[in-house]
């Protein structure tokens, strides 16, 4: 049994996986600010004796006596890294050196929550890890996508310098359960749409793409890549390769919804990346990963949570 600390744990992913990892018998302490996070995803593990609910912001440091941290505290839609584009920056660079230092007193092994925006709008697909991504250091996404990769770079360096054993995973766009109906990400806001007869609201002319991972297969990756042997501590992206243009996912949440809303078009936001697919040759061969959702099994799920939250 291990003592293990999830930042951002109240969250859509954390909170699966602070699940995950209380099934399989640890002792789960889960840090939040709930700044996009809610006490009411993890309202189910409140009884257990196993699990910790506390307070507090990643920008401070934080200090317990853990073995491993998986470091996921980070706003993760467009609206809501947008909302404080400072605040983003201080939450991915300082929480991370904050994570980071706690590592190092304790001798813990660390994970950092990295992302595919590292790549920005790619200019070679699918994106491997060795692709070094085109990024616009100054746009509307530069606070999460530099403040990621400025993580990377502080997570390398307390590696190389420190000794810290450190893990990174690149995610890819995740969906499921406990998304938050309010944060705009395109599979919630269209299974939404569709439930309530509204308008689905495709940006641009929806032939820009992305590769939809359900959130079951994220979290065993990132399990495989927390246990993964030691000298595996350079980024390592989790995804599925299966990709779509938004305009496929649009009429696929209509067929399966059987709803009749209506498809209306509105301007493609600034510096919104045209196509996004991973390269998972890495994860297949050093993790024996690769996803085994489908999109059609996944949205399955993911209606079904909607029409429950939303009482349709
Ligand atoms: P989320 O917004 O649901 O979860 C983030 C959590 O971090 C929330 O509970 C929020 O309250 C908390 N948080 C934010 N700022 C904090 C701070 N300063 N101190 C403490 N807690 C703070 O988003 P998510 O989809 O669960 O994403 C989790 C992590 O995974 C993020 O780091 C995100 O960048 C990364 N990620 C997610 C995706 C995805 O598709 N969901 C893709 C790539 C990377
Ligand atoms: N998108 C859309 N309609 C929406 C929300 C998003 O067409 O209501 C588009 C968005 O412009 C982007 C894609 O869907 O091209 C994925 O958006 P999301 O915010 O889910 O993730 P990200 O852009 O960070 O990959």
């Amino acid at each position: 049994m291990k003592r293990i600390l999830v930042t951002g744990g109240a969250g859509f992913l954390g909170s699966h996986l602070c699940d995950r990892l209380l099934k399989e018998g640890h002792e789960v302490i889960s840090v939040d600010n709930y700044f996009t996070g809610s006490r009411s995803n993890v309202v189910h593990l409140l009884e257990n004796p196993y699990f910790e609910l506390i307070r507090h912001d990643v920008t401070v440091p934080y200090y317990a006596e853990i073995d491993e941290i998986y470091n996921l505290a980070c706003p993760a839609s467009p609206i809501h890294y947008q909302f404080n584009p400072i605040k983003t920056i201080k939450t991915s660079v300082m929480g991370a050196i904050n994570m980071l230092g706690l590592a190092k007193r304790v001798k813990a092994k660390i994970f950092q929550a990295s992302t595919s925006e590292v790549y920005g709008d790619p200019d070679v697909h699918p994106q491997p890890e060795s692709y070094w991504g085109n990024v616009n250091p100054i746009g509307d996404r530069a606070c999460y996508n530099e403040g990621k990769r400025c993580a990377e770079t502080i997570f390398m360096n307390y590696h190389i310098q420190n000794g810290v054993n450190i893990r990174i995973a690149r995610i890819f766009n995740t969906y499921g359960p406990r998304m938050d109906p309010n944060d705009g990400r395109v599979v919630s806001n269209f299974i939404i749409q569709a439930l309530q007869g509204r308008d689905i609201t495709i940006f641009g002319d929806g032939s820009q793409t992305r590769s939809f991972q359900y959130v079951d297969d994220l979290i065993e990756g990132m399990i495989r890549v927390m246990e993964a042997p030691d000298h595996i501590n350079s980024p390592i992206n989790l995804g599925n390769p299966d990709e779509f243009t938004i305009l496929d996912l649009a009429k696929k949440i209509l067929e399966m919804t059987g709803s009749k809303s209506e498809l209306t078009y509105y301007p493609l936001p600034s510096d919104d990346p045209m196509q996004r697919k991973p390269d998972i040759t890495l994860a297949q061969k050093e993790l024996k990963w690769r996803p085994e959702v489908s999109l059609e099994k996944g949205l399955t799920e993911t209606i079904e949570y909607f029409k429950k939250l939303l009482k349709v």
